[in-house]
Order: structure tokens, then sequence, then C-alpha cells
């Protein structure tokens, strides 16, 4: 038996001799814990320092020790769809310029009642940009020392996640016109039991995020 502790809530946790060296959720917390080796197999830990060194070495946290959030990524607004967004502007603006106009210097004007109609494409136009934000910042790819993370939901929260030790394949979509623009779609497949597919669209700078999961991966 493997005795440790994990390295959250020092809870105490027994596994067999043979998960030396893999990584093991603690039943209280959660966390992801690295089980040391029993029999010293020092390929395994040769192995580990190869790739905390490439985590440290750019600059990010180490891939041992407890786990901890690296980076939170959240789909593009405008660059997932640049014209929608400079439909919206453009409609705040023009809103915005109808009821102060109207409002402010061309009172006596017979076209005064443009004023209202501003005000209804101010309104509207900000009310879907608030929409539209709230909608982005709900999904997200969490990213850990130790696993990726999908988050959908701001009130009712579905998750799904992939070790990245059980990564299979990281795969980055992109239309030309998204390539233009630096946004993509990364999916992750997992070569775990389960084998989860993590999606999301219309992410900034897909490839510098594939490059900060692979730092955490044995390649
Ligand atoms: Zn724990």
């Amino acid at each position: 038996m493997i005795r440790f502790q994990c390295d959250r809530c020092e809870r105490t946790i027994e596994v067999e001799d043979a998960l030396g060296g893999t990584k093991l959720e603690c039943p209280d917390c959660g966390d992801m814990n690295i089980v040391p080796d029993g029999d010293g197999s020092g390929q395994d830990a040769g192995q580990r320092r190869a790739s905390e060194d490439r985590a440290a070495a750019a600059g990010f946290p180490p891939s041992s020790g407890p786990e901890v959030q690296v980076v939170v990524v959240h789909p593009a607004l405008m660059r997932a769809n640049p014209l929608l967004f400079l439909g919206v502007v453009l409609a705040i603006a023009g809103g915005l310029g109808l009821v102060v106009w109207f409002g402010l210097f061309a009172r006596e004007s017979s076209l005064r009642w443009l004023f209202w109609p501003g005000v209804v494409l101010l309104v509207v136009a900000s009310l879907a940009l608030v929409v539209w934000k709230v909608q982005k910042m709900s999904h997200a790819l969490v990213i850990t020392t130790r696993r990726s993370i999908e988050r959908r939901g701001l009130l009712s929260r579905s998750t799904s996640e992939v070790l990245h030790d059980n990564i299979r394949n990281i795969q980055i979509d992109q239309s030309f016109l998204e390539r233009l623009l630096n946004v993509g779609t990364i999916s992750i497949s997992s070569a775990g039991q389960d084998g989860v597919e993590i999606q999301v669209e219309k992410l900034p700078a897909p490839d510098d995020i594939r490059k900060i999961i692979d730092l955490y991966r044995e390649l």
C-alpha cells in the first residue's frame, strides 16, 4: 500500500502500489493528487519532473503540488461575429445620436418624433449586447494544472472534464475567416473509459490555449 496526504485538505489516502506515479482525485475535496511512487520506479518520476519543468519554465504553475487554475477562457464576442458586433455598436451609436440630437439640440425640429425611435434603438441594442456578453461569459474552458474543464451555464451549471493525462487528441478547427481573426473551436477527446469530449467554439487564440494544455501533458 502507498499512504500519502492530499495536498489540499491533508486527508490521508491509501492506494495500491500499482497506482504509484498516477493521478488520483481526493475523495474529500476533489483535488487531483499525484500518488507518490511506492517502489521508487525512477522512470515515472523522471517523466513527471520533465513535464513539470516545461510548465514552470514557460512561466506557468508547476504541474506538481496542489491543483491550481492556470487559465479561464471564454468564447470571443467581437471576433466571433464581427459584422453582427459592428451592427450592434452602430445601432447603439445611432440610437444615442438620435436621443441626444432631438432631445437636446433640435427640440423645435419637425423631425423631433425621431427621439422615440432613438430611445427604442438605444435600449434594444444595449440589451442585446448585454445578453450576448452574458451568453459568452457563461461558457468557459477552464484549464488547471491537472485537467481541462468545460463549463456551461450561469445558474444551472453543467461541466465536463478531461484529465490532461487522459487526453487522446486536441483538435483546433478554424474557418478561413476565423484564422484571420485568430479564433477557433477546440475539441478535446479523452482516452479514459468515458471518452469525454470537450468542445468550445470561437475561443480566442486557440493555438496558445493548446500550447498551455500541452505543457501539462506527457507528450
Ligand atoms: Zn483533499
